[in-house]
């Protein structure tokens, strides 16, 4: 078996270990005669391994009490919907801080229900910071704060929590949940694609405060009813079961890692090890400021582009893959999620000095 190193922004790469233990189980779950794929939702295997599951994700996140977390369908994308559907409660505005390809979905979604504030935008620097907070147009009557801690395109991450007082805070945490500790209770609500840290694509979770769930606008399908799906424990359809039961086993994987705290070294190292080859070299160039370059997402150009296939190629020949940059963007980038092994950004970094020692 050879197993390639894959920086793809999503789906990405999942643990080894992971994978090894989904295939141990594949077709016998527990003894119980049966593939997890093959389980009732509703019977006594299934519910137990969704509501451990659980468990281990507020064990992981330290999510109080006063929360919900809901596993849903339809990606993050569903989430820019639902989100003003759920949260608006009688409102007619809501704050959007845009610092990318990713909050501009988010803005054009929420645009159909209610008036986006543009609390910020870091457009004049073509998104490749986060406009300085003090400049910041906050609407003290909005129904809650939007933004995107990680810009998955972009390569540009907030490092501190965004300052809004008691207006719910709203973020699409898709390619930066379980990769640090993080403060939930400062959060209304978070929600996240599942196929960067979670799991398998086709699951998203939403993480939401008690006391915003219930009151949607009328009008809103079940599916994305907040209240509808905490009712239901997120089952009142059938639910994306093995995304959920492979989530399950990356939340046990992330305990047995020493948890977000653990996370959060290995993904600072990793990163910074990787940064510094860039700044370190005439021949790469990363265009995000040094207080908001992403831990995960990090994009990077050549000294000339016309080189750019031949960097794919022989990097591919070394196991190196899904380096090419998103379209908008251009050059590089490598995606370094949890379960990209320290090896691999380190194969990464020895490949970019030999092709600049060559071309450079
Ligand atoms: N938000 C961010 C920050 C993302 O990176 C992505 C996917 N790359 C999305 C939203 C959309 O997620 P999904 O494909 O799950 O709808």
């Amino acid at each position: 078996m050879s197993r390639k190193y894959n920086f793809s922004a999503g789906p990405g790469m999942l643990p080894l270990e992971v994978l090894k233990q989904a295939q141990a189980e594949l077709i016998d779950w527990n003894n119980s005669g049966m593939s997890v794929m093959e389980m009732s939702h509703r019977g006594k295997d299934y519910m137990s391994i969704a509501a451990e599951a659980e468990t281990d994700l507020r064990d992981v996140m330290s999510i109080p009490d006063n929360y919900k977390v809901l596993f849903l369908q339809g990606g993050a994308s569903s989430q820019f919907s639902a989100i003003p559907m759920n949260l608006l409660r009688g409102k007619d505005s809501a704050d959007y801080i845009n610092t990318g390809a990713w909050s501009k979905k988010a803005i054009a979604e929420a645009s159909k229900f209610c008036d986006v504030n543009l609390v910020a935008t870091g457009e004049d620097s073509h998104f490749t910071s986060i406009p300085d907070p003090e400049s910041w147009n906050l609407n003290a009557d909005a129904a809650y704060v939007h933004y995107t801690p990680n810009e998955t395109i972009g390569g540009v991450e907030f490092h501190t929590l965004p300052e809004v007082g008691d207006i719910p805070l709203v973020a699409d945490m898709s390619s930066t949940i379980l990769s640090r500790p993080i403060d939930v209770s400062k959060f209304g609500l978070i929600y996240a694609g599942a196929q960067k840290n979670i799991g398998p694509a086709g699951l998203t979770l939403v993480i939401v405060r008690d006391d915003l769930i219930g009151g949607c606008i009328d009008g809103t399908p079940a599916m994305m009813d907040y209240a509808i799906q905490a009712k239901a424990d997120s089952m009142y359809n059938t639910p994306p079961t093995y995304s959920w039961y492979l989530a399950g086993l990356v939340f046990k994987w992330l305990k047995e890692k020493g948890g977000l705290e653990g996370m959060a070294k290995i993904n600072k190292r990793k990163s910074d090890k990787l940064y510094a080859a860039i700044d370190n070299s005439d021949f790469y160039k990363n265009p995000v400021d040094l207080n908001c370059r992403s831990w995960m997402n990090i994009p990077f150009t050549l000294g000339n582009s016309d080189l750019d296939g031949d960097f794919l190629g022989q990097a591919a020949e070394q196991g190196l893959v899904t380096l090419k940059g998103h379209r908008s963007v251009g050059g590089m980038r490598a995606s370094i999620y949890n379960a990209m092994p320290e090896e691999g950004v380190d194969a990464l970094i020895a490949f970019m000095a030999e092709f600049e020692a060559k071309y450079g």
